[in-house]
């Protein structure tokens, strides 16, 4: 049986400092032991991060105590939290109503919160002491963000700064929670929060970390409690710029929050436990019958991530890319499955369509026309004023020699991006009656994902007839020479039927697909009391 704990080649050719050989080495009894000799006998390091449904009430919060606890007889545990599941939702809503002056609504928002809490710890924690320390700390920090709300009120100016202030504050309301339960259950833990561990840039609200000052600040903060046994349960999502100023890294950025933590200490492995049992081949919310994949390289995750599957901050990847570190997907709620291994290469061999996914909330948009015609490095200009508005370019498509140009970007970008195409193309268009550059909010994309797909004979062709079938029209196609996506532009009200008719045809919903990975179950005989999944 493999286990990823024991499993160090998936590493082969990385340098062996970063993956000390734990299991290897016996210290002698009673005599001095050099410190490169302690190091080695260090436990493996897991990263586990935990999504608002996992934390969502006090009953999730129970089970997740009793997979740390299980985790931790066998790995020193570091623990990364999101917020309890829609109060990020709350918070932003409480943001946007305060920059309208809806003090009522805002007020309304935060004793919500309040109570979802207050609830929350009246059933975990038991110890008065306790109870009243965990009380009085969110006390404080509701407090904190009822001044923010208020400040933004007064001025009717959400700045992305205040937005990232007021957002951030769920996941320094569940971090407590989670670190008080599991010292209730004889586990030792520290709450922190990410703005002493992850330094980012100051692009509020999709802020990038620095990794050289993030590693430097976790090996100081949390390798001493790890040593000590002791579970540091982190705020996902946040993190602060060297200055100390608050970011967030992007909605549902808390599982980039458990890889960014796992490279800077060079852990065994990363855990995004959730409420589905791992990567599955299309969307569970849109497609009946899709089955787990059982192992996906780190390409055809991030390509899945990055094309729309909910289950993966579409940057989680990135941070791992360099050192390897193996990804799992796994359910908080059937901790006994062994859920989707992420590793750098995947299965070996395996050449096949493994999933297929789908972004609606996106632009495309068209520029050409008869002003463009003649007009100089018009994709090289587009190209840099999408970069210069951060607008991530999903798929682009130049399919005439006259410059007509289509791309598809985030819905949220789409007016900053298309003004400033404006201000680029401003010379050359000024007098001209033509519409150059048109948006149309009404399409999707439909990515088809499976590395090798060049051994699967007609991959594009068999998805053209399967959305033929269907009628349903394709406005624009996109294959990139990496054989590992391809990528379909369809009308947004046919998503739907395109993603069931294409997972139909490459018989995703077929269990035989792949083998599932194996590993050990610390955490089954952990749980016997608990139910099934709520
Ligand atoms: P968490 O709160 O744990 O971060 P999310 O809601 O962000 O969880 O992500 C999990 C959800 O992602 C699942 O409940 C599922 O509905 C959705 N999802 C979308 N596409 C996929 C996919 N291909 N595989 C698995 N889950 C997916
Ligand atoms: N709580 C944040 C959000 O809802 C981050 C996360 O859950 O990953 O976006
Ligand atoms: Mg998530």
């Amino acid at each position: 049986m493999t286990t990823p704990m024991n499993n160090r080649s998936l590493r082969a050719g990385l340098p062996s400092r970063h993956f000390p050989q734990h299991h290897s080495v016996q210290a002698p009894v009673q005599t001095p032991v050099p410190t490169e000799v302690h190091h080695n006998l260090r436990k493996p390091v897991c990263v586990m991060k935990f999504g608002g449904t996992s934390v969502g009430d006090a009953s999730c919060i129970a089970r997740v105590v009793e997979i740390i606890r299980a985790a931790s007889r066998e790995s020193q545990v570091v623990v990364v939290v999101s917020a309890m599941s829609g109060v990020t939702n709350q918070l932003v809503a409480a943001a946007t109503q305060s920059e309208q002056g809806q003090h009522s609504s805002v007020a309304t928002i935060f004793d919500a919160i309040r109570e979802k809490h207050e609830k929350a710890i009246e059933t975990l924690i038991h110890s008065a002491v306790e109870r009243n320390r965990i009380d009085s700390k969110m006390k404080k920090l509701l407090e904190d963000g009822e001044r923010f709300c208020q400040g933004t009120s007064m001025l009717r100016e959400l700045t992305l700064r205040s937005r990232d202030a007021i957002s951030g504050l769920g996941e320094r309301l569940s971090a407590p929670l989670v670190a008080a339960a599991l010292a209730e259950r004889g586990v030792a833990s520290e709450a922190i929060e990410a703005t002493e561990l992850v330094v980012t840039d100051s692009c509020h609200g999709s802020a990038e970390p620095l990794m050289d000052q993030t590693g430097e600040r976790c090996e100081a903060r949390l390798r001493p409690l790890l040593d000590r046994d002791i579970v540091p349960v982190v705020t996902g999502f946040i993190g602060a710029t060297e200055d100390g100023v608050l970011t967030t890294l992007g909605r549902g950025g808390s599982d980039y929050s458990a890889t960014i933590l796992g490279a800077a200490l060079q852990a065994d492995e990363v855990i995004i436990w959730t409420d589905v049992d791992g990567l599955q081949t299309s969307d569970p919310r849109l497609v009946d019958g899709g089955c787990t994949i059982p192992e996906l390289s780190y390409r055809e995750a991030s390509e899945l991530a990055y094309f729309g599957a909910k289950v993966l901050h579409p940057k989680t990847l990135r941070a791992v890319m360099q050192c390897g570190i193996p990804l799992w997907i796994r359910n908080t709620f059937t901790p006994e499955r062994p859920g989707t291994r992420i590793t750098p290469a995947g299965q070996p061999g395996a050449g096949a369509v493994k999933a297929v996914t789908a972004i609606h909330d996106v632009v495309l948009i068209n520029i050409g026309g008869p002003g463009m015609v003649g007009v100089q490095d018009v994709l090289g200009r587009t190209l840099r004023t999408t970069a210069a508005v951060r607008a991530d370019v999903l798929l682009i498509s130049q399919s005439s020699s006259q410059n007509d140009l289509c791309l598809v970007i985030p819905s949220a970008l789409a007016k900053c991006t298309v003004e400033a195409l404006h201000h680029e193309f401003a010379h050359e268009l000024p007098h001209d009656k033509a519409e150059h550059i048109t948006v149309d909010p009404t399409v999707a994309i439909i990515a088809v994902v499976g590395q090798h797909m060049r051994g699967v004979a007609g991959a594009v062709g068999r998805a053209c007839s399967a959305l033929d079938r269907e009628n349903v029209s394709i406005v624009a196609i996109a294959q990139g020479s990496t054989e590992c996506t391809f990528s379909l532009v369809v009308p947004k009200g046919d998503m739907k039927a395109a993603l069931v008719s294409i997972h139909r045809e490459f018989e995703l919903g077929n269990t035989s697909n792949g083998t599932m990975a194996e590993r050990t179950m610390p955490y089954r005989a952990a749980l016997p009391e608990l139910g099934n999944q709520p």
